[in-house]
């Protein structure tokens, strides 16, 4: 794994193309080396994908494994301990960049795959799909999965580039939301105004964009836009359970953010509302004067960059264009409202009662000796509905990271008992899913 870390695999930079060239290239040679009985690089419009099977009887059940092997840009390189591209294990873990996020964990399934050839005891075929633009959007993926369906036809899919709670409190992510993210632009008079001459006189976009964005929620914290939760899944009363035993202090969770009160839709615990609950943010606001001192004026626009996190059954083109109608329907007369769409993902869920999880909770179990906890990432991974989507299939996530392991961030880490449980922990996932599956 350590040669795999020293190349920086920088996605987002052009400079770094023959990097991205020379890891695919070497990752697909460890694939060799464990035994697949074909590997290669495959090209994209952009960065290439690695591709590897071992095929041990086409009536078995398949397992895809989908992994990055491109990282985040390492700045800021002098908050970094020693430089991220020369892995240096210290107290039990790896500190590089990629470490964690994702060499390191899709790594995990070559060693796996390594170990269970070596033993002969394969269950299940193995499949790899190791791309290399995870880290900018995975902007030629889609079109890669809907060109090769059969190649990468599977049973499901499994993913190992998240985090659990910790080695005592093992979880397994079941979800991540989706997201509708707009601009709106709100225009007044048709130039910026003297505020002593026309103050009062005529609509301020300011006041007026932040009525209309105050009006979405309601005293209890609902959003109030209509129809905005007519398509929400409600989570089971036992997943809401479940989810509640996860560890969580809220007086170090408010002391860490240095807020004295939580805020929120009423009803929900703190880890639902990140979790099950659909939301709503305001991501940027701005408009009239905003240099040095004063100056008196009543501006002709303003705007707003707002986004919604959307949960299991929310559609994002359809929460989209019901914001965007809710803006332009609620401006009053005065004012202009233009709005439009950013970008937007859906929502992704892997049922407790699947197939796919009750393999993964199993595995988990034999080798922690405690069922996982199931949690829902609050955040956002576009592909996960398109690989559902173009291969029909489910996916799992089997994240071995920490929280605390520098994601995106310096001094990104990897621990070498999370990498060596997840080698341990992966092999019973095969075993288990074929058991299941037959
Ligand atoms: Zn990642």
């Amino acid at each position: 794994m350590l040669d795999l870390l020293k190349v920086p695999s920088i996605s987002a930079k052009s400079e770094h193309k023959e990097d991205m060239k020379k890891t695919a290239e070497l990752v697909t040679q460890r694939l060799l080396e464990a035994g697949a009985d074909k590997a290669e690089v495959m090209p994209t419009e952009g960065h290439p994908v690695v591709y590897a099977e071992k095929i041990i009887d086409p009536s078995k059940p398949t397992v895809l494994v989908y992994g990055h092997y491109d990282v985040q840009p390492p700045d800021p390189l002098d908050l970094w301990k020693s430089p991220p591209f020369e892995p240096v294990i210290k107290d039990g873990k790896v500190y590089a960049r990629g470490s964690a996020d994702d060499k390191g964990q899709f790594f995990m399934h070559v060693k796996a795959m390594e170990t269970l050839v070596k033993t002969n005891s394969m269950t299940t075929n193995m499949k790899f799909l190791i791309e290399g633009e995870e880290e900018v959007g995975s902007p030629n993926l889609a079109k890669f999965v809907a060109d090769n369906k059969k190649l990468l036809k599977a049973d499901v899919i499994l993913i190992s580039d998240s985090a659990m709670i910790s080695l005592e409190n093992p979880s397994l992510d079941i979800g991540v939301r989706g997201l509708a993210y707009i601009q709106v632009e709100v225009t007044g008079p048709n130039r910026d105004l003297h505020s002593g001459t026309y103050g009062g006189a005529v609509s301020n976009p300011i006041t007026i964009l932040a009525k209309m964005i105050a009006s979405c929620h309601d005293e209890n914290n609902h959003i109030t836009i209509p129809g905005f939760y007519d398509d929400v899944v409600e989570a089971k009363p036992d997943e809401r359970k479940m989810m509640n035993q996860a560890p969580f202090d809220e007086k170090e969770y408010k002391a860490d953010l240095g807020v004295n009160e939580l805020w929120g839709e009423k009803g929900f615990t703190t880890i639902e509302r990140t979790g099950i609950r659909p939301t709503l943010e305001l991501n940027g606001i701005w408009g009239g004067y905003q240099g040095e001192g004063s100056k008196t004026v009543l501006p002709s626009k303003a705007s707003a960059k707002i986004s919604a996190r959307l949960v299991p059954n929310q559609s994002s083109k359809k929460i989209t264009k019901l914001l965007l109608d809710y803006f332009k329907k609620i401006a009053p007369p005065g004012v202009s409202v233009n709005a439009f769409e950013l970008h937007g993902g859906e929502p992704y869920m892997t049922p407790i009662e699947s197939k796919a999880y009750q393999a993964a909770a199993k595995a988990i179990e034999a080798t922690f000796g405690k069922k996982p906890i199931p949690v829902r990432g609050g955040g956002s991974i576009p592909i996960c509905s398109i690989l559902e989507k173009e291969l029909g299939i489910k996916i799992v996530f089997m994240g071995f990271g920490l929280d605390s392991d520098n994601l995106h961030s310096p001094n990104e880490k990897f621990e070498l008992k999370n990498f060596y449980k997840g080698i341990e922990t992966i092999p019973y996932f095969h075993k288990y899913f074929a058991e299941m599956s037959s």
